[in-house]
């Protein structure tokens, strides 16, 4: 067997003296896409931050193809094919949308990825190319992240909160271009507060409450129960 995509073992966090993640265990196998649920504050982004190298972690707890990469700085984590769309997106406000996508091209690795290819992804980024990434909407600004993180060529992709603020309308456009966005055997993480979302398009999901995993199943046959327990800790 390979060594996953993503190994996660025992996981803790802290930010000063308080600890946001406590024993946090996850495995993301190629091609694979995982859900992450919880409740505000549960430690969703914490996660994400501390796969990405914006947090350090202690010894082997989170090894990528077997390697430990848990003090890697966060271009290096980039480098070996783990990108992040933020929370919030994270443009930069003074360059234009072309900039901004050609920031995720910095990290230098071989792949379908290149602006034609987000262009053709989300035309609405070509004809607005030039305009500076605040001009944008809330909607757009999104498909500019997630088009950043793909120009680095990622093998494992991380939505953090990939819908929120958005209108409906919007939303539905980017899970319709979801699947054109992973597979290929990328492997993707995706935060989401709508569950139902979140089910229909992975194939494991957790659930995170107060910093530990509560919830570890299949999305197709999980229980609506268990998710509520899991979620708000009710019995
Ligand atoms: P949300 O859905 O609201 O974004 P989340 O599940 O992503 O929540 P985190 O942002 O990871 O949760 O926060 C987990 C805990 O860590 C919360 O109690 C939060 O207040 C705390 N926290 C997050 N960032 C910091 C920080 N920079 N300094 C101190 N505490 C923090």
């Amino acid at each position: 067997m390979p060594d996953p995509i993503l190994k996660i073992s025992g996981l803790n966090a802290h930010y000063g003296d308080f600890q946001a993640l406590f024993g946090v265990d996850m495995q993301v196998d190629a091609g694979e896409v995982l859900a992450i649920i919880g409740a505000n504050g549960a430690g969703k982004t914490t996660l994400m931050r501390s796969i990405t190298g914006l947090l350090t972690n202690g010894p082997d707890q989170i090894m990528h193809k077997g390697t430990d990469i848990g003090r890697l700085r966060a271009d290096e984590v980039a480098l070996r094919g783990i990108a992040m769309v933020p929370e919030g997106r994270q443009l930069f406000p003074s360059l234009s949308v072309k900039e901004n996508l050609m920031i995720g091209a910095q990290v230098l690795r071989p792949g379908p990825w290149n602006l034609k290819a987000v262009y053709q992804l989300f035309p609405i980024l070509e004809e607005r190319k030039d305009q500076q990434s605040t001009s944008l909407s809330g909607g757009q600004q999104q498909m500019v992240a997630i088009g950043r993180a793909l120009m680095s060529n990622p093998e494992l992709i991380l939505f953090d909160e990939i819908s929120l603020g958005l209108a409906p309308v919007i939303i539905r456009d980017i899970y319709r271009a979801l699947p054109g966005i992973i597979g290929n055997g990328m492997s993707a993480i995706i935060v989401e507060q709508d569950i139902s979302k979140a089910l229909s398009v992975s194939s494991r999901v957790y659930c995170l409450q107060e910093g530990r995993v509560s919830l570890e199943d299949r999305s197709d046959t999980v229980a609506r129960e268990d998710i509520s327990r899991a979620y708000f800790g009710i019995e």
